[in-house]
């Protein structure tokens, strides 16, 4: 069966068909600039050319049209007709409380998920519009909904509870939720296949290190602990985003820049990060990577503390846990930078960690980058969302 996996942003959408018997990607591509002047859509057929178009899109459902399009072109298309397409599977970030796992779509869903909009504004809205988009085209297809809070709702009281009034918690449901669950769910658990071990037997810390970035703590299969909170802001310094602050920064910072809530917001999301560390040099950890070589302080300091928070995390996930038998690297920063994951390693004496500096070297592969000797294995896992929600979505209709 053919899986459309639909990540859906405000402006953008990105799509991925997969063979959910053979889990191979049948064709990939982009949507840009929905409902902005110069819309655009990329699309890649497996073993084909990438093509790119400009074409007006005004709205989601016009971006569908145009990828459903796409996929059935007589030409470049993958698959004959949309009756090809056997389910939708689409990316939620925020299912709150109220989804520890993925489910299909009916309006029951759909409302619950707009129930979560509030703690998600500026994405839940656009993962509704993309479901609506496809069920406007699609109307008989089964769509399902697989959330990237979800892996991280078995987290104990005492891992997801902040330090603040209860009523607030009562009142708002504000508590730490989590994402990249699919990543960290998919990640664990194909780290202990790879590994030849059972993953009930295993406590696991992933890193999860992209432009986002977040550490979570997976012991029994199941995530104790992680990073982000509310909101994907806290934890790790990421590519903009500061993670971890003092909250009473915010104040100083509006105080004396004259900001309001909303500005203080926008520069912790956006102008922080190893972009803000390193006085607006980069948020790209390649363009670190060569200022760090070539002796710029503000490369060094930055991708030096963004290391040491990392390497924070593992700590306290190990204490969380009583003990870490393996630690996965994943995303575009876990699975491509030698360097930062040696960087990180160097914290982890503690745990008998040696790196195999040829295995650490090495792109693309499922590897372990310790020695057979290091107490703690290391592990690099390539992470593959798009697949996790089309395995999810193909379970759910079994
Ligand atoms: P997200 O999904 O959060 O946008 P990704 O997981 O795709 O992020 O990671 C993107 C980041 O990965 C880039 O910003 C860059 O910092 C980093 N990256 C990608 N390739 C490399 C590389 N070869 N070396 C170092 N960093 C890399």
């Amino acid at each position: 069966m053919n899986i459309l996996v639909i990540n859906c942003g405000s402006s953008s959408l990105k799509f991925q068909l997969i063979d959910a018997e053979t889990e191979k990607l049948s064709a990939k591509g982009l949507c840009e600039r929905i409902g902005i002047e110069g819309s655009k859509i990329t699309y890649s057929p497996a073993g084909g050319e990438k093509e790119e178009t400009l074409a007006p899109m005004a709205n989601h459902t016009d971006a569908i049209r145009l990828v459903l399009n796409a996929l059935t072109n007589e030409k470049t298309g993958v698959v004959k007709s949309l009756d090809e397409i056997g389910a939708v599977g689409h990316r939620i970030v925020h299912g709150g409380e109220k989804f520890a796992q993925s489910t299909l779509i009916n309006e029951e869903v759909m409302a619950a998920i707009t129930e979560c909009n509030d703690l998600a504004p500026l994405h839940n809205p656009a993962n509704l519009i993309g479901i609506n988009a496809c069920r406007e085209l699609m109307p008989d297809t089964p769509m399902a909904a697989v959330f990237d809070t979800a892996f991280h709702q078995t987290m104990p009281e005492k891992a997801y509870m902040y330090g603040l009034p209860y009523e607030y918690y009562e009142k708002y449901r504000i508590r730490r939720y989590g994402f990249h669950g699919t990543s960290h769910s998919y990640v664990s658990r194909r780290a202990a296949e790879v590994l030849g071990k059972k993953y009930e037997d295993l406590k696991i810390i992933v890193c999860h290190l992209g432009n986002g970035a977040s550490v979570s703590a997976v012991m029994g299969g199941k995530c104790v602990d992680t990073s982000m909170g509310l909101t994907p802001l806290e934890g790790l310094i990421m590519g903009t985003r500061s993670g971890d602050i003092d909250p009473a920064i915010m104040e100083f910072i509006a105080h004396k820049e004259n900001k309001s809530i909303d500005e203080v917001m926008a520069v912790l999301n956006k102008k922080s990060g190893v972009l803000g560390l390193s006085d607006n040099l980069s948020s790209d950890f390649r363009d670190l990577e060569a200022g760090y070589r070539a002796g710029n302080p503000r490369a060094v300091n930055a991708m030096e503390t963004f290391a040491y928070r990392v390497a924070k995390y593992i700590g306290a996930y190990t204490a969380a846990m009583n003990g870490v038998d393996l630690i996965c690297f994943t995303a575009g920063v876990g699975e491509n930078s030698a360097f930062t994951r040696s960087m990180i390693c160097r914290y982890l004496g503690y745990l008998g960690v040696e790196l195999d500096e040829e295995a650490n070297g090495r792109r693309g592969e499922e590897i372990a980058i310790s020695t057979p000797e290091s107490r703690t294995v290391v592990m690099v896992i390539p992470t593959n969302e798009e697949l996790a929600i089309a395995r999810e979505t193909y379970r759910l209709l079994q």
